[in-house]
C-alpha cells in the first residue's frame, strides 16, 4: 500500500500534475467567465424579447378587438381573447372600458374580478394614452389603450408569462457545462502531453543531477530548446565540467604522491585492504613488500632537495619497472596488477595480489635489490643506493593493512641489520625483537634519568714514545638486572628512538667534569668525546659544549669533540658554524672511523678537522688484506700532507704497531695499551707509581 500511495503522491506532486491541474483550472475559469458572460447576455436579450413579444400581443389585441368594442360585440371580443389564451405565451388577458370597468376577461388575471379594474398599470396606460408595462418576477403585465376612429374605446390588460419566450437558464448552464467537459477532456490531456514535453529538459537536468550526486562528473546535458532551459543546460555542464576538474584534484592530491607520481599511502592502504579481504575470501595468497632505501638520506642532504627529489624518481621507476616484468609475468592469472606505492621519505610499497608461490616475492624482492643496487646518473654523478625489503604475506602474516604493513616493516628492518642490499620474510620472532626493542627504549629513558650511564676512559698513546696523549671517553650503561653494557647493545636504539642526544649530552657533562677532576689532582689528560648526528645537529650545540665546559671548569684544549664521515659530510656550512666558534676556543676536532663513509675527500681536507681516526676495520685487515693497508697508507701520507694528527684505533698487536708507526701515524689507541677503563684506573694508567695521587685521589672520592 506505501508504495502505491507513495508513487501517487509523486505523481500528485509532479511539475506536470501542477501544470495540468492550472490548465484545467485556468480553464475551467474561463469557461465560468464565458458562461457568466453569456448568461447575463442572455437575460439582458431575454428581457428585451419578452418585452417586445409582449407589446406585440397585446399590440394585436387591441387591434384585433378595437372595431368589436366599438360595436359592443362583446361576445366577438370574448371569443377572440379566448383564443389567445390558449396560446402558451398568455396567461391572461382583460378588457376595459375607458371608465376602467371590466368588459371581458379570460385565463388567470388580477384586479380584472371587481367591476372597475383598480389596476395600475391600466389607469397609467388610459391616463397618457400609450401602453404601459410592468414586469414582475415570472410575468409581464402589459397594459394597452384601445383606439378607435382616433379615440380611447378601452383599454386591454395582458398577462404574458416570461417563460414562454425565454430560454430557461438551467438549459443554458447545462449547455455549457457540456461544452466545459467536452473542452477539459480534449484540452486536459493536450495540456499534460504538452507540459510534460516541454519538461523534458528538465527531467534530464535531473537525471544528471542525480548521476552527478552519485559522483559521476564526466557527463554532458544536451538540451537545444534555445530557451532558459537551454541556458540552464549549459550552466550545469560548465559546474559539472568544474566539478570533474576539482574532484579528480582532490583524488590526486588525497592519493597520489607529488614526487614520484606513485599511489600514496592512504591509497596503498585501500588497495590492501581490498586486495586482503578479496584473498581471505578466495582463499588466496599475496604478499607485501616494504622498501626503505639504504643511504639515501646521506646521498640526499649531499644532493640537495631537487636533486634527491629526481633521485626517488628514477627510483619508482626502476620499482614500477621490476613490478611491470612480474605483471607481465602473471598476467594472466586473475590479471589483478601489482601497486607499487611511495609511503614517504625513502620509504616504498609493492602490493603483489595473487601469488602462485611465495618464492614468487622472494624472486621480485631480488630483481628490486638488484635494480637498485646499478648506479644512477643524477646530474652527471653517479650515486649509489641500497635498498632493504621486508616481504610479508598474506593472509599468513596478517590479513589486514596495518598489520601487514608493520610486519613487512620489522621483516624489512631485519633486512637492513644485516647490513642493507638485502630481503628477508617476516618471522614471528620479530614480532619478539620489535618488543624487546620497545622494553629497551623504555629502559635506556629510564637509565638517562636515573644516572645509569657511566663513561670509561680509553688511552691513547703516542707512537714517539708510548707516553699518553689523551683519551676517548666511551658510554657503558650499567644495567640493573643485565650489568655493564657496551654501546652495541645499545647505541642503535638510542638513535632509533632519539635518546642519543640526550646520553651524548650526558656523556659530554661526565667527561668534561671528571677529566676537569682529574685536572684538580694534577693528572691532565685530553679527552675526545664522541658526538651524534643528532646531538651535532641540535639547535645550540656550540654553546651546549662551552656550557659543559665552563660548568666543568675544564680548559677547551682538553676537549676534543669525534664527528662521524657521514655528519662532517652533511651540510658544510652547517658543520663550519658550529665547529668553527669552538674551534676558536680551542677545542679540537677528529673525524672518527675515516676511511668508512664515502665522502669526497676534495671536500674532507678543506674542512677544519684536527684529527683523523683510522677505522679499526683496516688496521685489523692490515695483515691479510693488501688494499686495507693501502688505505691505511694513503691515509696517513695524506694526513701528513696536510700537516694533520691521526689515531690508529683499534691496535691489538705489535706488528701493527711497527707498520702504523712506520708509516707516520700519530698516536694509537687499542687493546694492545688499554681496553675502555673507568676513571680511578685511567688514572692509575697515567702515573702508575703516583701513590701521592692516589691518596689525593681517595681523599676526593675519586
Ligand atoms: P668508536 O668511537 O670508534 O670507539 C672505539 C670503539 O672501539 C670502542 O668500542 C672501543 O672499545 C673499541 N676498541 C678500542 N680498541 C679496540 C681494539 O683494540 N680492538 C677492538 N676490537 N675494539 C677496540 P665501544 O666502546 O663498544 O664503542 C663503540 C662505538 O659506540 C664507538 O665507536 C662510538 O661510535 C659509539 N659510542 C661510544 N660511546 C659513545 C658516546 O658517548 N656517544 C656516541 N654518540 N657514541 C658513542
Ligand atoms: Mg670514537
Ligand atoms: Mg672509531
Amino acid at each position: 500500500m506505501a508504495p502505491i500511495q507513495h508513487a501517487v503522491s509523486r505523481v500528485m506532486r509532479s511539475l506536470v500534475m501542477k501544470f495540468t491541474l492550472l490548465c484545467a483550472g485556468v480553464l475551467i475559469a474561463a469557461i465560468a467567465l464565458l458562461t457568466g458572460i453569456d448568461y447575463q447576455t442572455t437575460s439582458v436579450e431575454n428581457r428585451r424579447r419578452s418585452l417586445e413579444h409582449s407589446e406585440l400581443i397585446a399590440h394585436l389585441l387591441a387591434g384585433d378587438t378595437a372595431a368589436y368594442l366599438a360595436r359592443g360585440n362583446v361576445e366577438e371580443v370574448s371569443r377572440r381573447i379566448d383564443s389567445f389564451v390558449s396560446r402558451d405565451d398568455v396567461e391572461g388577458i382583460y378588457i376595459v372600458d375607458p371608465l376602467r370597468s371590466v368588459i371581458t376577461k379570460a385565463g388567470e388575471t388580477e384586479f380584472a374580478d371587481s367591476a372597475r379594474a383598480a389596476d395600475p398599470l391600466v389607469i397609467m396606460a388610459l391616463g397618457a394614452a400609450e401602453a404601459r408595462i410592468e414586469v414582475r418576477e415570472n410575468i409581464i403585465r402589459v397594459a394597452k389603450p384601445i383606439f378607435y376612429d382616433g379615440r380611447i374605446i378601452g383599454a386591454v390588460v395582458v398577462n404574458v408569462p416570461t417563460s414562454a419566450v425565454t430560454r430557461p437558464a438551467g438549459e443554458l448552464l447545462r449547455r455549457q457545462l457540456m461544452i466545459a467537459i467536452a473542452a477539459l477532456a480534449i484540452f486536459l490531456p493536450l495540456a499534460a502531453f504538452a507540459v510534460r514535453k516541454s519538461l523534458g529538459p528538465v527531467r534530464k537536468l535531473t537525471e544528471a543531477a542525480r548521476l552527478a550526486s552519485s559522483r559521476k562528473l564526466d557527463l554532458r546535458i544536451d538540451v537545444n530548446t534555445g530557451d532558459e532551459l537551454e541556458v540552464l543546460a549549459n550552466a550545469f555542464n560548465r559546474m559539472f565540467a568544474r566539478l570533474d576538474a576539482s574532484v579528480k584534484r582532490i583524488h590526486r592530491l588525497a592519493y597520489v604522491d607529488m614526487v614520484t607520481e606513485l599511489p600514496n599511502r592512504e591509497r596503498f592502504r585501500k588497495e590492501l585492504e581490498h586486495v586482503t579481504r578479496r584473498a581471505v575470501e578466495e582463499d588466496d595468497e599475496g604478499a607485501v613488500l616494504f622498501l626503505d632505501l639504504d643511504r639515501f638520506k646521506r646521498v640526499n642532504d649531499s644532493l640537495g632537495i631537487g636533486e634527491g627529489d629526481r633521485l626517488l624518481e628514477a627510483v619508482a621507476r626502476r620499482l614500477r619497472e621490476a613490478a611491470r616484468g612480474w605483471d607481465l609475468s602473471h598476467g594472466g592469472e586473475g590479471g589483478e596488477p601489482s601497486m607499487v606505492a611511495r609511503l614517504g621519505g625513502d620509504e616504498f610499497t609493492l602490493l603483489l595480489p595473487r601469488l602462485r608461490d611465495p618464492s614468487d616475492a622472494a624472486r621480485v624482492a631480488r630483481r628490486i635489490v638488484d635494480a637498485i643496487r646499478r648506479p644512477f646518473e643524477i646530474s652527471g654523478h653517479q650515486v649509489f643506493l641500497g635498498v632493504s625489503v621486508g616481504v610479508a604475506i598474506f593472509p599468513k602474516d596478517g590479513a589486514d593493512p596495518e598489520t601487514l604493513l608493520r610486519h613487512a616493516d620489522l621483516a624489512m628492518a631485519a633486512a637492513k641489520r644485516n647490513g642493507g642490499n638485502s630481503y628477508e620474510f617476516f618471522e614471528a620472532s620479530m614480532n619478539q625483537g620489535a618488543f624487546e626493542r620497545l622494553v629497551l627504549e623504555n629502559e635506556l629513558r629510564e637509565a638517562v634519568k636515573d644516572d645509569q650511564l657511566v663513561v670509561y676512559y680509553q688511552p691513547k698513546i703516542r707512537m714517539a714514545d708510548g707516553s699518553l696523549a689523551g683519551s676517548e671517553a666511551l658510554v657503558r650503561w650499567r644495567h640493573p638486572s643485565a650489568g655493564l653494557l657496551s654501546p652495541g647493545a645499545f647505541i642503535q636504539a638510542a638513535e632509533e628512538c632519539g635518546l642519543i642526544g640526550d646520553i651524548g649530552d650526558v656523556v659530554l657533562r661526565k667527561a668534561c667534569h671528571e677529566i676537569a677532576g682529574l685536572r684538580e689532582l694534577g693528572i691532565e689528560i685530553p679527552v675526545a668525546v664522541n658526538v651524534s648526528a643528532m646531538q651535532f645537529e641540535r639547535e645550540g650545540f656550540a654553546d651546549s659544549v662551552l656550557e659543559a665546559l665552563e660548568d666543568a671548569k675544564l680548559p677547551p684544549h682538553l676537549l676534543e669533540l669525534e664527528l662521524t664521515e657521514s655528519v662532517a659530510m652533511r651540510d658544510p656550512e652547517r658543520v663550519l658554524n658550529s665547529i668553527e666558534p669552538l674551534q676558536a676556543r680551542g677545542v679540537s676536532f677528529a673525524i672518527d672511523d675515516f676511511g668508512t663513509g664515502h665522502s669526497s675527500l676534495s671536500y674532507l681536507t678543506r674542512m677544519p678537522f684536527d684529527v683523523f681516526k683510522i677505522d679499526q676495520s683496516f688496521v685489523r685487515d692490515m695483515s691479510d688484506d693488501p688494499h686495507a693497508r693501502i688505505v691505511v697508507e694513503t691515509i696517513l701520507a695524506m694526513a701528513k700532507a696536510l700537516k694533520l694528527k691521526t689515531v690508529a684505533e683499534g691496535v691489538e698487536t705489535t706488528e701493527q704497531l711497527a707498520f702504523l708507526k712506520a708509516q707516520g701515524a700519530t698516536l694509537a689507541q687499542g687493546y694492545l695499551f688499554g681496553r675502555p677503563m673507568p676513571l680511578e684506573d685511567l688514572m692509575r694508567f697515567a702515573q702508575p707509581v703516583s701513590d701521592e695521587a692516589a691518596a689525593r685521589a681517595a681523599a676526593a672520592g675519586i
